[in-house]
């Protein structure tokens, strides 16, 4: 039997023709690639986590509740008491799970474009529509385009990255609330880039009628771990659950996150270091020849390439000085010259500058 026959005739056709999420690969570079933490954890939280881990049985399935875990989270991250709450493998596992609720095969899922490229897959993975509204050519978004897109493609679900990844920006609360109010369906706020910025939709979770607050702890130093929350009115949230896979949180992740935050003054300080950090690296890749930084509310700065050498050139260049950054040509071309450089230690920023001035010279 040919596998690869038999598979062309299976598999959808749409599934083939995708080309697999790319995870970057980098052993002993800087990885300024993917909007992690740099700081690993100091030595007692990490033998806090060593306790937890020794302490979970492996051999049973994790429990149907996760009641100390809700009360952790809803502590740790200020979710409302009257929001409901949904656990994620991730949330990229909700972002699936919210389009498995609300579409039915040809829905609309609408998002502005470029933002984050799980929305337009998960979108297509469930068989629904995906429209991208287009940011402006400053990577701002563009509310008279949405609210025509709104009007005329009636989305089942409009997800809002807030800050926006890749672009860094936050959109103003006003620009939301008008979108709020014209979506005939789900609107998501996704706060995966909240601890960088100034704002969040967070304290409002439980009260708007048709929205939803996501959140990771991927990029405040918990990417390993893979846990995403959604907070949001029980009569969503409900629904929503019915979709989870039964057991999508593990006992080890459950034991590790209720370690972890009860340090979370540790996480917190990382954080605040690296927002510091966020405005002097701008100034430095801004005074390089050719280049524009975008303003950014997150952990990582969308940079432009107009001089001589490309972003692909120089993303090149800074691969084989084992630095990892984030290239953006082949994709929309909105991003073409575009490279995304997440924040890392200051000596991590130290490298990267020194390696541009060599590479840009
Ligand atoms: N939302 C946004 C806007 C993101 O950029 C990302 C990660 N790149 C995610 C969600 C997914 O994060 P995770 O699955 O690690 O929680």
């Amino acid at each position: 039997m040919n596998a690869a026959r038999r598979a062309a005739t299976t598999i959808r056709p749409d599934i083939q023709a995708l080309s697999a999420y790319a995870v970057g690969h980098a052993e002993d570079a800087i990885k300024l690639d993917a909007m992690e933490n740099p700081y690993g954890l100091p030595d007692q939280v990490r033998d806090a986590v060593a306790a937890a881990a020794r302490a979970t049985a492996l051999n049973r399935y994790p429990a149907a509740r996760h009641d100390a875990l809700d009360a952790a989270v809803r502590a740790a991250f200020g979710v409302p008491d009257d929001a409901a709450l949904l656990f994620g493998n991730g949330s990229d596992e909700l972002i699936s799970l919210i389009v498995q609720a609300c579409c039915e095969p040809g829905d609309v899922v609408l998002s502005p474009v470029p933002s984050f490229v799980m929305f337009e897959l998960s979108a297509r993975f469930h068989h629904a529509r995906f429209a991208g509204v287009p940011l402006t050519p400053d990577f701002q978004l563009d509310l008279p385009a949405m609210l025509a897109a709104i009007q005329a493609r009636q989305p089942k679900v409009v997800f809002l990255a807030v800050p926006n990844n890749p672009t860094g920006g936050r959109w103003s609360d006003a620009a939301i609330e008008t979108i709020l109010a014209a979506a005939p369906g789900l609107v998501v706020i996704d706060e995966a880039y909240q601890p960088y910025a100034d704002g969040t939709w967070m304290p409002r979770a439980a009260t708007l009628a048709n929205a939803v607050v996501l959140r990771t702890v991927s990029k405040i130093g918990l990417a390993g771990l893979r846990f995403g929350y959604l907070a949001g009115p029980a009569p969503w949230i409900a629904q929503i659950d019915k979709l989870r896979p039964p057991y999508n949180i593990d006992v080890l992740t459950e034991a590790v996150l209720l370690a972890v935050l009860r340090y979370k003054p540790v996480l917190d300080e990382q954080a605040a270091r690296l927002r510091a950090s966020r405005d002097d690296l701008a100034r430095e890749l801004a005074s390089l020849p050719g280049i524009t930084v975008y303003p950014s509310s997150a952990n990582f700065l969308l940079v432009r390439f107009s001089g001589k050498m490309g972003a692909n050139a120089v993303h090149q260049a800074l691969k084989t000085r084992r630095i990892r950054v984030r290239d953006f040509s082949g994709g929309d071309p909105a991003l073409a010259d575009c490279l995304r450089i997440s924040l890392g230690t200051p000596d991590e920023h130290a490298a990267l500058m020194a390696a541009l001035r060599d590479i840009l010279a």
